[in-house]
């Protein structure tokens, strides 16, 4: 399938990066849509959106457009002075998102180190936690992002080795997954989190569903019990909803399923509209009044051509209907991909345009299917050995929805009609 330009590409990559990826073998040059081109011209159907930083799609026009005219006028200031955008982008950011206060950053990881920087300042000003020791608690199979203290709270291994020694201050409880052993209101979850609190517990931060843990979805009722232990005992309860939030579940943020209000929101990926790292924590006033000038910032962070492409992205998410799209067609995608009643699945899992599909270890690896996926021009990535994703960007249409269910279901079908052939021949 690769060609020798691809391969060049490909050989460049290996030999004068890093190599802390395995991408697939498709070097794209083109974005429309929920459609990305290689270099020979091959088109392909996008149900990654570059883990939900495409939402709105690949070279959303209007957004090409703020782009163009705000390059044009001014891009980087740094935040030593005041700009025309930020303030626009700021009222949006907390008028859409109901929250008091927003702080912009770029990438997620830089977000999620703004959030615990925050809730440690409340901790210690306050709730008068004695210096140094405030604590954070977390889930096992978190994923927050890859800076020193963020991976220093994984769980997982790959995250962590050989990386530290890691920031002390957190502790980890047991996430709520439909695969616990736990009772139908996840309590032993929750008891979990209960047993690590103590007075210097400062906040509780969790992602609302686990994204690069496997598509994880809590029961229901669980977010909320989370909320109100927090409020018993005087924590911030922060989210993360880098990848759940801005429509991927079908509503503005994974946790309006469960009607609670956090005291910190964490958002990025698509508040770039898919075109820049635009991050932003979001809280209530009381907790972002913490911050005074030296105590926090970023070059970048907040800068007029951010601000404009990350207000214009929040408006089209309306505009655009993205999360309607979202809720119903992720609810058409679950139906069909469950209904396709393959013994290679085991479950289907998620909500909204943000699915997991597991399948049985000892068929295949989820990476072996993501390959054979890309054969039929279906883009994809596993997360783990056993959970294939499917998040196309919100915009997509129902006819290609069809077009990559078909796909999968090929793929899927040969794998099985393979296996079963095999067996006979044995
Ligand atoms: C992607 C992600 C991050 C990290 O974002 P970066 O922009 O890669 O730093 C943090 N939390 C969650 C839930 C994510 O999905």
């Amino acid at each position: 399938m690769i060609n020798d330009m691809q391969k060049i590409e490909i050989t460049k990559e290996s030999i004068f990066g890093a190599q802390n990826y395995a991408p697939l073998s498709v070097v794209l040059e083109k974005g429309k849509g929920e459609f990305l081109w290689d270099v020979e011209g091959v088109k392909y159907l996008d149900m990654m959106s570059a883990y939900s930083a495409v939402s709105h799609g690949h070279s959303h026009p209007e957004l090409i457009r703020i782009i163009k005219e705000q390059v044009e006028k001014l891009s980087v200031v740094s935040r030593a002075y005041y700009t025309k955008n930020l303030g626009d982008f700021l009222e949006t950011l907390t008028k859409i998102t109901k929250m008091d206060r927003a702080l912009v950053m770029n990438t997620g990881a830089e977000a999620v180190e703004t959030a615990i920087k925050a809730a440690r300042r409340w901790g210690y000003f306050n709730k008068a936690i004695p210096e140094n020791k405030a604590e954070i608690i977390v889930a096992d199979g978190n994923f927050h992002g890859r800076t020193t203290t963020i991976v220093g709270f994984s769980s997982d291994p790959d995250y962590k080795k050989g990386f530290g020694p890691f920031t002390p201050g957190f502790k980890m409880a047991n996430y709520c997954t439909n695969h616990c052993s736990c009772s139908s209101k996840c309590e032993d979850s929750i008891e979990s989190f209960k047993k690590l609190i103590n007075k210097n517990t400062c906040a509780i931060l969790v992602e609302p569903i686990q994204g690069e843990g496997g598509i994880n979805v809590p029961r229901k009722g669980w977010l909320k019990q989370l909320s109100k232990l927090c409020k018993e005992n005087n924590i911030l309860l922060l989210v993360d909803e880098i990848q759940s939030g801005l429509g991927r579940t079908g509503k503005l943020f994974a946790f309006n399923h469960e009607n609670i209000k956090p005291d910190g929101v964490i958002i990025g990926k698509a508040l770039g509209g898919g075109m820049l790292p635009i991050s932003a924590f979001l809280s209530s006033q009381d907790v972002m009044d913490n911050f005074n000038p030296g105590s926090h910032g970023s070059t970048f962070g907040g800068n007029p051509l951010a601000a404009a492409v990350g207000k214009r992205s929040l408006e089209l998410l309306y505009e655009d209907n993205l999360i309607e799209n979202s809720k119903a067609l992720g609810a058409y995608l679950k139906k069909e991909l469950i209904n396709m009643d393959l013994d290679i699945i085991k479950e289907v899992r998620g909500e909204g345009l943000w699915l997991g599909v597991e399948i049985l270890s000892d068929r295949t690896s989820a990476k072996n299917l993501c390959k054979e996926l890309m054969l039929k021009q279906v883009l994809t990535k596993e997360t783990h050995e056993t959970v294939i994703r499917f998040a196309p960007p919100l915009m997509i249409s129902k006819e290609n929805i069809d077009l990559g269910l078909e796909k999968i279901n090929e793929v899927f079908t040969t794998y099985r009609a393979k296996k079963i052939s095999a067996k006979k021949a044995s």
